[in-house]
């Protein structure tokens, strides 16, 4: 059985890896020149290490991504609002994207792998399974449900940067007035971070004016770190379906998300170890991963509710005031209830 996977992202890469592993003779097609990941720093949540571990690459992830993961909330004066427990890889990787999205990639022969092939339309693939995992604007999810409403801007912009360092920090997430920041320290001393705010779409703004007064070291990255990218966020409204004929679609392509949760990518590695297991069964794929995806693209809407969107100073306080009440369990739960999910059996 063959299998055309159409994108070469985090998701696309880890549908290729999942379905070889089942038998299924793959190529994966990549509009850009050459395979690759830009971005920061990623998180990947004890579900998505699952996924990793049965993909048979975890163990590269954690040689390459943070050897313990300790941290928590904190609010924009930098006083710490909640803690994380102290957790170890064999949790949660907390890695740079590029790192992830080259652990996928070494998994492959690159003689399945072809760059500069921009799909346009399913017709022209001969396989049995195509995989759209063509991201957030995909051309085949617009091809195949030309109803679905396409990406919506959803209300904020993100800069986001790896400085060199060495930094020795813990991992944090801080919560401020319309905005929200994070900081991923790798273990080699590198630190991915971000910063993101409430804004119109394709707002000019300069992120060291409204983060001056953020804690360090927000304001030193946003002076000093070389490279800083900016995403304005924008997500996909919810789909009737995942499935097309032998299409399916993953990761962004099926339900692109504000990343509030941390989660997108690791639905997307949660995709493609299910897609591996249903057999060939979409409406199995369908079923198992429609409900699941679509309840964290929720939660992760809702968490951007009480987090970034928070802009008044006494609903900041009641918020702050919340987080420091809660055990820090109770606090961070927002980030690991989801981490409980597990492969699906595989086919005999
Ligand atoms: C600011 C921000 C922060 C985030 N933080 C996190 C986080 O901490 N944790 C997490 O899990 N997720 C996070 N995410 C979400 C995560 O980035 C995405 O969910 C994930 O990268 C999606 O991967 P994908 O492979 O589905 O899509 P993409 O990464 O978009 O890959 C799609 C690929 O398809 C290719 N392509 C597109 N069209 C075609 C075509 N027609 N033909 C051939 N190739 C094509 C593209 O070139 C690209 O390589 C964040 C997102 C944002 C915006």
């Amino acid at each position: 059985m063959k299998a055309i996977v159409v994108g070469g992202g985090i998701g696309g890469l880890a549908a290729a890896v999942s379905l070889r592993r089942v038998g299924w003779e793959v190529q994966v097609l990549e509009r850009a020149a050459a395979f690759g990941e830009v971005g920061a720093g990623i998180g990947v949540m004890p579900n998505a290490v699952r996924a990793l571990e049965w993909m048979g690459v975890a163990d590269e992830a954690r040689r390459l991504g943070t050897p313990r993961v300790s941290g928590g909330i904190k609010s924009s004066d930098g006083r710490w609002l909640a803690h994380l427990p102290a957790v170890g890889q064999e949790k949660i990787i907390a890695m740079h994207r590029a790192d992830l999205h080259g652990v996928l990639l070494r998994a492959l022969p690159p003689e399945i792998l072809f760059n500069n092939v921009e799909v346009t339309s399913v017709e022209e693939l001969d396989a049995d399974l195509v995989v759209a995992a063509d991201g957030i604007n995909s051309r085949l999810r617009a091809e195949l449900l030309p109803d679905a409403p396409g990406p919506v801007y959803a209300g904020a912009t993100a800069w986001r940067g790896v400085a060199p360092g060495p930094f020795d920090l813990p991992i944090s997430q801080t919560l401020g007035p319309g905005g929200e920041a994070g900081l991923l320290p790798l273990g080699d001393g590198r630190l991915c971070w971000y910063v993101s705010t409430v804004a119109p779409a394709g707002a000019s703004l300069d992120p060291a004016q409204v983060f001056a007064d953020w804690h360090e070291p927000f304001p030193e990255l946003l002076a000093t770190t070389p490279e800083i990218l900016r995403h304005d966020i924008y997500e996909l409204p919810l789909l009737p379906t995942f499935i097309s004929g032998r299409v399916a679609l993953l990761g962004d392509a099926a339900h692109a998300m504000v990343p509030y949760m941390g989660q997108g990518a690791c639905m997307a590695l949660e995709d493609a170890v299910t897609l591996a297991s249903v057999d060939g069964d979409l409406v199995r794929y369908d079923a198992l991963r429609r409900p699941r995806a679509q309840t964290l693209w929720k939660a992760s809407k809702l968490a951007g509710k009480f987090g970034i969107e928070v802009r008044s100073p006494v609903a900041l306080a009641v918020r702050n005031s919340v987080y420091r009440m809660l055990p820090g369990s109770v606090a961070v739960r927002g980030m690991t209830r989801f981490s409980s999910w597990e492969v699906p059996a595989m086919p005999r």
